[in-house]
């Protein structure tokens, strides 16, 4: 282990007699917390074990690996079972890199890609963005990106198999900030692709790192040159220099310098270039999210807003797992900590219901196993045993009344109509998708006319997990129908008569939510559009926040 005492001279020193400010504030000062954009077979899991590879938290590769394949399975119910299980045990990994904690939240992907995927990303402050170079901007990325722009989230971009043949890189960044609508500030630069990529110029240090392919070792180093205009490289790649010499200077004219407010804004995003499976270009990623994404800042409590150093406790829970083993039907709510320090055994308000409770077994999450956690700061993630009562949203305190914003319920894409088997179950039917509707699994609709329930999600696995937890812990035998709906939206207005109205008009197709929301279920596209038209007094929205 490190001596602490060296490495914390530039951090605020306590003013008051006691230790614990100083200490929350050094902790609070070295933590990152960031979650992985990108659509699947990007090489969000490659990189993810390269990071963690890094750190130290594992040796080798393939650990990461061995869980995502044991993913790839067919979804029976021990399937989904193992699936979630799975999932929990590496949906936080806690590491340590120069002298900083990185909690790296899992953003699921694949079919297992639901609502949870988008609220992971609102537990997070800041980003990295991993685009297959060969690929572009892909759709998965614009749905998480469109989140991260909601909280102006710091995106930090990774271009990644630079070692395969890729698109134009001038074209790449053209591309992130036409669709994405974000700043691109090249940091590194591809000299080549595929079997003729050389390494990356590094803008901002005038160096040249050269690549060399494939090593499984962290401790590999790179051979590095200095200056664009060594003549060693002009012998080693005559070719590739002028090149490359010719698109830095483009990229000087066109392309925007690296500026931390604005990448802190969420405006700009720095970009680089690598190869995940090669290792070549992650430590230089790892040091960015150090040296320039942000440690947890103040976050909005409705009353007030809460700073990280605050000496008091306070967090609210943005997931809600069930547990794998089927004999344990308890669930796991994930807490984010946003001030002070939690201590195991400690007392903590939960507070819509207004209860003390005392957490006495909490799990943190390493990269290598599950652990009891002793104290955690703002930033970390804390995993509460949950026996139904938590729900996604809920704030925790020492006491004080704060109910943190910003978690919000996403407009579902896929809907299903429910129909039972056995109409006597139609109670515990009710019963369940109330709780699964709490618990944030799926979206829950009751039309005004009709009898039917709508169920919405955002990944179709979504379905399939309500579906067997239905059978298993509800004992409703459900079957889902194709519902003719293409998306959903919550309808505010100050106007009640035309609220009112609307809801006549319109019964079939309006409904409330599990938590009594008015929604508008729109048929296609064009139907939402002439709808939104026909009725200008009300507002529709593609999102809302917990109550
Ligand atoms: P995920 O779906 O985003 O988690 O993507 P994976 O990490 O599983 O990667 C998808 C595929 O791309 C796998 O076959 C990886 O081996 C491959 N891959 C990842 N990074 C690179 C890279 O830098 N170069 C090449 N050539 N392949 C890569």
């Amino acid at each position: 282990t490190t001596d602490s005492s060296t490495s914390t001279d530039d951090l605020p020193e306590s003013s008051g007699s006691s230790k614990l400010p100083a200490q929350i504030a050094r902790e609070t000062a070295r933590r990152r917390t960031f979650g992985i954009i990108s659509h699947p077979d990007a090489g969000k899991t490659t990189l993810t074990e390269k990071l963690l590879l890094f750190s130290g938290a594992i040796q080798m590769a393939g650990t990461v690996k061995a869980r995502k394949s044991a993913r790839h399975a067919t979804s029976d119910w021990m399937e989904i079972e193992k699936q979630r299980g799975i999932s929990v045990a590496s949906s936080v990994m806690q590491f340590e890199f120069r002298e900083h904690v990185i909690n790296l939240l899992d953003t699921p992907g694949h079919q297992d890609f639901s609502e949870d995927t988008y609220r992971v990303l609102t537990a997070v402050d800041s980003a990295l963005m991993v685009i297959d170079a060969a690929k572009g901007v892909e759709t998965q990325t614009i749905k998480l990106l469109d989140v991260c722009r909601m909280r102006h989230t710091p995106i930090v971009t990774f271009m990644n198999k630079m070692d395969r043949e890729t698109r134009d890189p001038l074209e790449l960044l053209d591309e992130v900030e036409s669709v994405l609508k974000i700043q691109c500030a090249p940091v590194t630069w591809p000299i080549g692709m595929g079997k003729n990529f050389r390494g990356v110029y590094h803008l901002l240090r005038d160096e040249v790192m050269l690549f060399a392919a494939g090593s499984e070792r962290a401790d590999q180093e790179f051979e590095i040159i200095k200056g664009i205009d060594n003549p060693r490289l002009q012998e080693m790649f005559p070719l590739e220099m002028d090149q490359l010499r010719m698109e830095v200077e483009l990229v000087h004219g066109a392309s925007h310098p690296f500026d931390l407010e604005q990448f802190l804004a969420g405006v700009q995003t720095p970009v680089f270039f690598g190869s995940a499976i090669n290792n070549f270009g992650v430590r230089e990623i790892l040091s960015a999210l150090v040296d320039w994404a942000p440690a947890p800042k103040g976050r909005d409590a409705t009353v007030r807003v809460v700073e990280p150093t605050e000496p008091k406790f306070s967090g609210f829970v943005f997931k809600i797992q069930a547990n794998m083993d089927p004999a344990h039907r308890d669930r796991i709510a994930f807490l984010r900590v946003c001030s002070g320090r939690f201590e195991r055994g400690m007392k903590i308000k939960h507070l819509r219901l207004g209860r003390e409770v005392k957490i006495s077994s909490v799990v943190t999450f390493m990269a290598s196993s599950r652990e009891q956690v002793e104290e955690a700061y703002a930033g970390d993630i804390i995993g509460l045993p949950n026996h139904g009562n938590m729900q996604i949203g809920d704030s925790f305190s020492e006491g004080e009344l704060l109910t943190f914003t910003g978690i919000p319920f996403f407009a579902p894409e896929l809907f299903r109509v429910v129909r039972i088997r056995n109409p006597l179950k139609i109670k515990q039917l009710h019963k369940g998708l109330q709780q699964l509707g709490e618990e944030g699994a799926v979206q829950v609709f009751k039309p005004v006319l009709g009898s039917d329930l709508i169920l919405g999600a955002v990944g179709v696995l979504q379905f399939e997990v309500v579906a067997s937890r239905l059978m298993n812990e509800y004992g409703v035998d459900a079957i889902f129908e194709t519902a003719s709906i293409s998306s959903a939206r919550w309808v505010s207005s100050d106007d009640k008569k035309a609220l009112a109205d609307f809801e006549n008009q319109l019964g079939h197709n309006v409904a409330h939510d599990a938590a009594g929301n008015l929604a508008y279920l729109a048929t296609s596209s064009v139907n939402l559009r002439l709808t939104e038209e026909r009725w200008p007094k009300l507002t529709f929205h593609a999102t809302r926040e917990h109550a």
